[in-house]
């Protein structure tokens, strides 16, 4: 079967349906009611538009409006729902603790958002004070105070449709306990968001026994369920759910288009403006809008005497452009879809965050006594200063008993003086994530000895923190040494890297079982330099 034929067969599926049983609805016997969800996820700070134009939220303004216009002209409702990570990933947005996002994301007119992981890489009284900026409620239903046994925000929201009652419950990953700052919520705990779900459903068709049920959740689709070292997603949670229960989910966190190829197998590389079968398993609908505000995703679903059926699913891009070089290597970007205009209110209201967000990357965040050397014919040929400092601080944050990053990933030095976010900017541009694995034995002696023979002078010659060895001419390791202490081969270690290497970027080994933080490399950067300021030549001995 070649793949549109696979796509045709799947789309059949879209017009079977789930059958919800309300025997105390309101809704009027042989009325079709049009309900239309718009959901987005992983915003990520991208309130502002990149530098070739794609996203950012006034384009998207212009085309929920559009949208909107329609839907009411035809007598029908919508919902726009978010899968939550709107903190971290652009220095403006992060410098500002998302403020523009939540007032931008207030103006369109979201309804709800499930809290995701990012939500909690600030404090809980930031948390708290984004809760203000946004007019729309911030859910979890899994996210527990110990002490008391009581929630910490609201399990979910209720929507009244033309009658129709819609429940939308939200969830976070439990993964957030361990890829998040533990500071940021002591005394709390998240809780097993399957069973969590299935919890707050049994109470709401007890009491507010609404028509339809929507997750909004931040937890990730993986294809068939096959999570690996990540916490259960969204296929999970469908197969958990007493069948009939849940309508559909709206996620985030894998940031992937959840676009169906077959059978729990999603395309691997979804081209933007081309056909989108979401995932359905167990009778629940499940889709996701990659990230960024790159595509909004459109649901157009008719409920009518109960059976609420999915009629029509797009991802709509938001002026996301292809990339073509031409015969000069001269690269040319060209839009996948008719350009959208940005919204001129949402310009202005976002034009002075923007400007806000550019000065404060100019404040002095702490001051070097030395110069740090970053220069690409030092950090790929030997141990340096600046990559000594920008290990420690991924270990820091991952609590790793050593570190390691291929030197191609610092991009300058730091001169001795006073240090702004946008002078670290200049050291890690790429906005890669720092993580961590865990090894002990001859697996962690393996892999110390594949890391330490990538080509000097290439990227991915490692800069290493807190660990020492002898290598040998014919490519042995031995004398480890972590911490200053030689290596146990009974203990196991953690060490850090970023995603990138993780992955098997510049020759790494491939970890299977790596935990991604998500946290950005540069943010880290920055972290750690202010709360270590002045960094002296004594300190990076
Ligand atoms: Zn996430």
């Amino acid at each position: 079967m070649d793949k549109l034929n696979k796509i045709a067969g799947l789309a059949v599926i879209l017009t079977s349906s789930l059958f919800s049983i309300s025997s105390y609805a309101t809704w009027q016997k042989d009325k079709t009611y049009n309900i239309t969800i718009l959901h987005t996820n992983d915003h990520h700070g991208r309130f502002w538009h990149n530098t070739e134009g794609e996203y950012g939220l006034a384009a998207q303004k212009t085309l929920v409006d559009q949208i909107r216009k329609e839907v009411n002209e035809k007598g029908g409702s919508l919902l726009l729902l978010s899968g939550g990570d709107i903190n971290t990933g652009v220095p403006e947005s992060d410098m500002l603790n998302a403020e523009p996002d939540f007032i931008g994301m207030s103006k369109i007119g979201y309804d709800a958002m499930a809290l995701g992981n990012h939500e909690f890489d600030n404090p809980l009284s930031v948390l708290r004070q984004q809760q203000q900026w946004a007019n729309f409620p911030l859910l979890s239903a899994n996210l527990y105070e110990k002490k008391t046994n009581k929630r910490v925000f609201d399990p979910y929201a209720l929507f009244d449709k033309q009658g129709l009652k819609i429940a939308v419950i939200g969830l976070t990953t439990e993964d957030t306990m361990i890829i998040s700052n533990p500071k940021n919520f002591e005394g709390l705990e998240f809780r097993d968001p399957k069973i969590e779900a299935q919890k707050v459903i049994n109470e709401l068709k007890k009491t507010e026994k609404p028509d339809i049920i929507i997750a909004a959740t931040h937890m990730g689709h993986y294809d068939n369920g096959q999570h690996g070292s990540n916490a259960p997603g969204d296929v999970e949670l469908a197969r958990f759910i007493q069948r009939g229960d849940l309508d559909m989910i709206v996620g985030g966190h894998s940031q992937n288009p959840v676009c169906m190829e077959s059978i729990n197998q999603s395309q691997k590389n979804y081209i933007p403006g081309t056909p989108c079968i979401p995932d359905q398993q167990n009778g629940t609908w499940i889709v996701q809008a990659h990230e960024w505000g790159k595509y909004v995703g459109r649901a157009d679903f008719t409920f009518r005497n109960g059976l609420f059926t999915l009629i029509n699913y797009q991802l709509i891009p938001v002026n996301l452009k292809k990339a073509e070089k031409d015969a000069n290597g001269k690269t040319s970007y060209s839009n996948y879809t008719s350009e959208i205009v940005r919204d001129s209110e949402m310009v202005a209201l976002l034009t002075p965050y923007q400007k806000k967000g550019e000065e404060k990357l100019n404040i002095v965040i702490g001051h070097s006594q030395i110069d740090l050397e970053g220069e690409r014919d030092k950090v790929r040929y030997e141990q340096t200063n600046l990559g000594q400092l920008v290990v420690r601080a991924a270990m820091d944050r991952t609590d790793a008993d050593f570190g390691v990053i291929g030197g191609g990933g610092i991009r300058a030095s730091l001169k001795a003086g006073d240090l702004t976010y946008r002078d670290i900017l200049t050291v890690q541009p790429f906005g890669n994530l720092i993580g961590y694995a865990e090894m002990k034995g001859q697996a962690l002696i393996n892999y110390i000895t594949a890391v330490a023979n990538r080509k000097v002078g290439s990227g991915g010659y490692p800069q290493w923190a807190n660990i020492t060895f002898t290598h040998h001419q014919d490519g042995s390791v031995t004398d480890i040494m972590i911490g200053g202490k030689p290596l146990d081969i009974n203990k196991q270690y953690r060490f850090s890297l970023p995603d990138y290497h993780a992955d098997g970027g510049d020759g790494y080994p491939i970890l299977k079982h790596y935990i991604n933080t998500g946290f950005v490399d540069a943010e880290v950067l920055k972290g750690y330099i202010e709360k270590n300021s002045p960094i002296t030549a004594d300190f990076l001995k």
